[in-house]
């Protein structure tokens, strides 16, 4: 990501002095100071201030903000206040309020809640846009765009469904088309006119999984995919509906808005296409695994084709929507803000800078608390970080990582495996990601995260895990992958259906049959209690979730089932093919099996580690024209020891370590190395 003018990582966040009396704007000011902050984010929240009917604009207090910000040196990035419509407006326009899948039209409240298709709203959204960027377009320190709020949430109205036949039309050109595609012939659905197409909703052809909420399955996946890929199509063009008002008046000004990381409803794959840089918010749950929220990175910076990204929103210390709001642990905020870093991060910056007094977040932390002073530990935290970034300077600024290994991502997919019914109900995409990703952090090996259209001949290693769906051709590029010397690694649940969630016939994976070497006949699922293992490379491992049955057209068996009626059946198989192997691993083991197989893999390929280090110490590297940097994370609570293959010079501590010599590394704390 590049920034006009912005020379180091910046660090700061949310500020909304709106919501706050004048009086205590002199004192946010002293304490930004304090604490190096250098970037605030204005005017997230703020459409009924700045639009009190449909004509009338007040940008007076705004102007008093920006003048202010500007004469003690702060970047902006000014947002659109799009997130949540004005009162007025939903009252005058019921119509632009969403409807849920269960039939109702919502009322006014909460942000977000407002129809993505609405004529009357795009006209808004448009109209703030283009004023905003008009009225501030000549403060050289506005440095980025940050538009709307967490776009979220699907609408299922009258209007939404007027606009999905339109859509199909476009995408299908017939209703015959519509009808093979969705495979309607099922139940009888046969569809004769367009108008009789209504939305997947929880009255039509989608429903609550055993009763629970959070599972949400379809009765026709085609037709719910689609539905999902109009939705997040119909957002999009909002958001490109204000960037393009925008880019009128600042053309050369990067816009971009706010992406949650592991958030579903979205193909954010296709959205970071039209952001000129890829921001993300990351609040990870108490104790959830630190590799879970490096994969989420990881995962940003791939959408963006692998270049650096901005870590927009964080917390400074507590969550307030978590079950349990536990506190960030002394150091935790730092180290997670590096942890951002090491992935490709190239702003530090939170939500939020003064800690609300009221609503539905004034229990979310801030730079500043309720308290109003600077003798707080989030605050001496925040101003210990804010110094270490000035330090830090321009060094890592726009440097990427240099990954041999890649891992297939698939948005599309995560939709078509959580809407199918079967075979378990604890088959989970993104589990099954983490999983295989977990070995590649624990090997300390960088892995890149890439979708079915990427070029895969910079890698050496391609897994795709539980890739249920995927398009045609994507077989042949596999095939050419692996034979030019490629590896590819896949698992149980893979290769099974198209982009419409069809069968693929002809035996699981038929596509990937002949590459693979092999054919699944069956898939066990492993009901609570019952347990499978295997021996691969003379350890034992245990085997979940399912359990594939399969037969050998080809591949070799690495591992064979120890019990039950398949017992001797191969579970996990390779197969060469030209110079490179296409590997199966029919169930899901323990995280032993995982570092063992891929450790393998890459070492018969050249793939060496970044560093002896134990598991509780993540390692990453990113190298840009100043030089390569290697990040060491110490997620424990007791001091590490970790060797690197180079000397580097600490750049938070300016010592200098030779290679192979043990670094100690103390608990929760982080070395950022430049290779010398
Ligand atoms: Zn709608």
């Amino acid at each position: 990501m590049k920034l006009l003018g912005v020379n180091k990582m910046l660090f700061g966040g949310d500020y909304n002095p709106e919501q706050w009396p004048e009086e205590v704007w002199d004192e946010d000011m002293k304490l930004f100071e304090e604490a190096h902050v250098d970037v605030v984010t204005l005017d997230v929240s703020s459409w009924a201030a700045l639009q009190p009917s449909d004509d009338v604009y007040n940008f007076e207090k705004l102007d008093r903000i920006m003048k202010m910000v500007t004469d003690h040196g702060l970047k902006v990035v000014m947002a659109t206040p799009t997130a949540a419509e004005p009162a007025w407006m939903a009252k005058k326009y019921p119509e632009t309020l969403k409807t849920e899948a269960g039939g109702t039209r919502r009322h006014f409240g909460g942000r977000q809640n407002m129809c993505p298709n609405s004529p009357i709203l795009r006209k808004f959204y448009a109209a703030m846009a283009g004023k905003l960027a008009q009225r501030y377009k000549d403060y050289d320190n506005l440095v980025a765009w940050h538009v709307s709020n967490e776009y979220c949430g699907y609408c299922y109205c009258d209007t939404c469904t007027k606009k999905f036949r339109e859509w199909l039309k476009v995408r299908y050109k017939s209703l015959d088309a519509v009808n093979k595609a969705w495979n309607t012939s099922f139940w009888g659905h046969t569809y004769y006119d367009f108008d009789e197409i209504v939305l997947p909703d929880l009255l039509s052809e989608e429903f609550h999984f055993g009763g629970e909420e959070w599972q949400v399955k379809s009765n026709f996946q085609g037709m719910s995919i689609d539905y999902r890929r109009f939705m997040s199509e119909s957002f999009l063009e909002c958001f490109d509906i204000e960037k393009a008002a925008i880019k009128k008046y600042m053309p050369d000004t990067p816009v971009t808005t706010n992406f949650m990381g592991g958030f579903e409803q979205f193909d954010y794959k296709e959205w970071a296409k039209h952001v000129d840089f890829v921001a993300w918010d990351n609040y990870p749950k108490f104790g959830s695994p630190e590799s879970d929220t490096s994969f989420w990175h990881d995962l940003m910076r791939g959408i963006g084709g692998g270049e650096s990204f901005s870590l927009i929103e964080q917390t400074p210390g507590v969550s307030n929507w978590h079950p349990y709001c536990a506190l960030k642990r002394p150091g935790v905020m730092r180290l997670w803000s590096y942890q951002a870093v090491a992935h490709g991060a190239d702003t530090v910056m939170f939500f939020q800078m003064r800690r609300s007094i009221g609503a539905c977040e004034k229990s979310h932390s801030a730079l500043i608390d309720h308290a109003g002073t600077d003798e707080t530990r989030v605050f001496r935290e925040m101003k210990e970080l804010g110094a270490e970034l000035v330090k830090l300077g321009d060094a890592t600024l726009g440097a990427v990582a240099k990954a041999k290994a890649a891992i297939v991502f698939d948005f599309e997919n995560w939709w078509a495996t959580e809407l199918s019914a079967g075979p378990s109900v604890d088959l989970n995409y993104l589990d099954e990601i983490h999983t295989w990703y977990k070995g590649f952090s624990d090997l300390h090996i960088p892995v890149d995260i890439i979708g079915t259209a990427d070029d895969m001949s910079q890698y050496k290693v391609v897994l795709a895990p539980m890739l249920y769906m995927s398009e045609e051709g994507f077989a042949s590029k596999l095939e050419a992958f692996v034979k030019a010397g490629g590896n590819f690694v896949t698992s149980y649940f893979s290769g099974i259906a198209d982009r419409n969630d069809r069968i693929y016939l002809g035996g699981y994976p038929a596509p990937w049959r002949d590459i693979l070497g092999i054919w699944v006949e069956e898939s066990d699922a492993l009901v609570p209690g019952s347990s499978n293992s295997f021996v691969y490379e003379g350890k034992r491992h245990e085997c979940s979730i399912v359990c594939d049955l399969m037969h050998l057209e080809g591949a070799k068996a690495l591992a064979v089932y120890e019990s039950d009626f398949y017992k001797g059946m191969p579970v996990v198989t390779g197969n060469k093919s030209g110079d490179g192997e296409a590997y199966y691993v029919g169930t899901r083991s323990d995280r032993k099996f995982y570092v063992d197989f891929l450790g393998e893999i890459c070492a018969k390929n050249g793939i060496t580690k970044l560093a002896d280090a134990p598991d509780c110490v993540e390692v990453t590297e990113r190298s840009n024209e100043k030089g390569s940097f290697v990040f060491a994370l110490n997620n424990s609570d007791e001091e590490q020891k970790v060797v690197l293959p180079y000397a580097v010079r600490d750049l938070l501590s300016d010592k200098t370590h030779d290679s192979t010599v043990e670094i100690t590394i103390g608990a929760k704390d982080v070395l950022i190395g430049k290779k010398i």
